[in-house]
């Protein structure tokens, strides 16, 4: 943004008009916080890590929501207004429109759904045999976690690699939020 050096290590501001990531130095980061001067176009994507531990989804909501996988994230898109599901599957992101009304009875049973910030933020949920969890992360992770899914994912199902890193991912995911 400014010609900066960035370092592995980096923060990262959403384009809200291009929906692309970009990568900052901390101090442009900074102007772009809910508090920072910058404003408008771009937002810093947060740093906050939330264990949703009691996570509930009354039954049928899941299918309500039609995801087909058991991995997907949500966010508010300030632009268009509306709430995106989006999934990892081999060609990365896909995404699926979402009910409205079906994501309002998500907040309405889980709280603090409604502190997510637009944009920047998303709900990550984990649902199959043995996961039942929830996570409200900054948006840059879930990409990080489709783009290694994407290069893992064999066959049908993802296959054994891309299971462990979800796994190892999740892991990560639990201590952070701690
Ligand atoms: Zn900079």
């Amino acid at each position: 943004m400014c010609g900066e050096f960035v370092p592995d290590e980096h923060e990262h501001v959403v384009n809200t008009e291009s929906r692309n990531l970009m990568c900052t130095c901390r101090g442009c980061w900074l102007l772009f916080t809910s508090n920072g001067a910058g404003g408008g176009r771009y937002l810093a994507v947060p740093d906050r890590y939330v264990s949703l531990g009691a996570f509930s989804i009354a039954p049928g909501s899941w299918d309500e929501l039609q995801i087909p996988v058991s991995i997907a994230f949500f966010f508010r898109n300030s632009t268009l207004g509306s709430v995106a599901a989006f999934y990892p599957s081999p060609a990365g992101a896909t995404e699926s429109l979402l009910p409205l009304d079906a994501w309002d009875r998500l907040v309405a049973d889980n709280e603090v759904l409604a502190t997510m910030e637009s944009d920047v933020e998303a709900l990550l949920v984990r649902r199959d045999s043995t996961h039942e969890e929830a996570y409200i992360v900054p948006i840059d992770a879930c990409y990080e976690l489709v783009g290694e899914l994407r290069r893992l994912w064999k066959g049908f199902d993802g296959g054994t690699e891309a299971r462990a890193a979800s796994d190892a991912f999740f892991g990560r995911l639990r201590d952070r939020s701690a």
